[in-house]
């Protein structure tokens, strides 16, 4: 069969994907465009030079791997860099790199794991020595930083991951919005669990991905091979059950499944972005089975929580940030740890693309660039110019120490919209003037408002400041 360098390539990723944190996939495996294949070696086009160093340097493991599975040991890589994109009248310019072949090593030591991925059930009699667990290896225990909005999640997760089957936690359900480590939890329970017993068949599945398999498998006739496959399981984890409202025949299977297995003591982990009772379109037997176990929720971190959450990612990532932009960061960013994330990836990719140093100015840029609301809702940049023109002060003075009457009506009344008008938490409006606490907060917005109630002319003043903020926010 003749394979061409989109499909190859198309395959190489579905692996990678599985291997790296989605950030890092869509930062550094998105942008990469198949070229070509010929003879074994496999083109692909990077953007830049930087991209392609950051490449050798990260992902060079997992690249060889993956092409020594797609293209065996004669498979080769080769970047094409683009060092000009042209115009209409000159062609663009490219530079090929080639690199080595894949070392013997590297394709002695790699087991093809990919029985699962490929077609889990194509064959009757399956091997678990073959069975690939699905998991991320970089989500464990170590890196989930324990706080209060996690702790009851987090013990009894750990408790499942030592007694699997064997606690009360039977199925384990965690629930909570996008973004809060549900996903990370369910990993470690599953890497835990394997660590220490690996001759136990752990499986990590997202729903979305269940349902596709089952409908798959409704299409070939292979109904059974699926449900067998699904049987063999001794922890399953299954992610975002959410997904599986309205499915009804898939929900079907997964009850018979979750019954066959849960009666075998098998440990079943699972995860929402709901709890149980606000799950809609789930059929009620299948509800009232996962309230069997225990539900756990998982809250949105404290400031604290974020900051270690953070600092945490930079010490696995060894890179180095200054205090005050970890302390931006962890106020700006408060609910998805998604999003954090991405910030940080982006910071240092823009840092080490344009040689500077992190920094605040870097850390705002970052902000903007990943967090689109930042720039779509009345921000507190936005906020502070306009106050300070208006009083004709500076917007620095608003964040000094000064007590100057002028100057601190003009920051009473910046602070008084930004509860307005942002979603930002009082303590982090105060950190946005000049690390002010909470309290100056609030009493600055108890002034305004009294002001506003007394003062006729304080109030008109208001009105014409409030008409470009409402505009703004449409
Ligand atoms: P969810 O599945 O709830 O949408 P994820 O588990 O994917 O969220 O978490 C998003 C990102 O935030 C992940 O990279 C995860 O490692 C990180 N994260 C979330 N909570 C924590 C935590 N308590 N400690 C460390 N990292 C966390
Ligand atoms: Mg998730």
């Amino acid at each position: 069969m003749v394979k061409d360098c989109a499909t190859v390539w198309r395959n190489c990723l579905q692996v990678i994907k599985d291997n790296i944190g989605e950030q890092s996939y869509k930062t550094w495996f998105e942008p990469i465009v198949p070229f070509a294949l010929k003879d074994n070696v496999l083109t692909i086009q990077v953007p830049t030079q930087f991209f392609y160093e950051w490449l050798e340097e990260h992902y060079v493991g997992l690249l060889k791997k993956v092409i020594y599975q797609e293209l065996g040991s004669e498979g080769r890589l080769e970047y094409q860099i683009i060092i000009d994109r042209g115009d209409n009248f000159n062609k663009p310019q490219t530079v090929n790199i080639p690199t080595k072949k894949v070392p013997q090593a590297i394709a002695n030591s790699y087991q093809p794991e990919q029985h699962f991925l490929k077609n889990p059930f194509e064959s009757k009699s399956i091997d678990r020595n073959f069975l690939n667990s699905q998991l991320n290896a970089s989500y464990n225990f170590d890196n989930y930083i324990e706080g209060d909005c996690n702790r009851l999640a987090r013990s009894a997760g750990y408790a499942v991951a030592n007694k699997p089957g064997t606690t009360s936690f039977n199925p384990l359900m965690v629930y909570g919005g996008v973004g809060l480590g549900k996903t990370h939890l369910v990993q470690a329970i599953g890497n835990h669990i394997k660590s220490n017993n690996p001759e136990k068949f752990v499986l990590y599945v997202s729903s979305e991905k269940f349902a596709n398999q089952f409908i798959e498998s409704v299409k070939t006739n292979t109904i059974q091979d699926f449900a067998n496959f699904y049987l063999l399981v001794d922890i399953l984890i299954i992610d975002d059950v959410q997904f599986l409202s309205g499915k009804e025949k898939t929900q079907e299977m997964f009850f018979h499944i979750f019954n066959h297995l849960h009666q075998a003591g098998k440990q079943i982990v699972m995860t929402s972005d709901l709890p149980p009772r606000s799950l809609k379109g789930l059929e009620e037997r299948l509800l009232s089975r996962f309230k069997w176990g225990l539900t756990a929720d998982l809250q949105s971190p404290d400031f604290e929580t974020r900051m270690a959450i953070i600092q945490k990612k930079m010490q696995s990532d060894g890179i180095d940030i200054p205090d005050n932009v970890v302390e931006y960061l962890a106020y700006s960013v408060d609910t998805n740890m998604r999003e954090l994330e991405g910030v940080l990836t982006s910071l240092m990719a823009q840092s080490l693309l344009n040689r500077k140093e992190i920094d605040l100015e870097l850390a705002k840029g970052a902000l903007k660039h990943i967090i689109e609301d930042v720039e779509a809702e009345v921000n507190l940049d936005f906020i502070q110019k306009t106050v300070a023109e208006y009083f004709e002060v500076t917007v620095d003075s608003l964040k000094a120490k000064t007590r100057k009457k002028e100057i601190v009506t003009a920051r009473q009344v910046a602070m008084y919209f930004a509860k307005e008008f942002t979603s930002h938490s009082l303590k982090s409006i105060g950190y946005h003037f000049g690390g002010r606490d909470h309290s100056t907060v609030i009493h600055s917005v108890q002034t305004v408002s009294d002001l506003i109630d007394t003062d006729k002319k304080f109030k008109a003043s208001i009105q014409e400041l409030q008409k470009k903020f409402k505009v703004k926010a449409g």
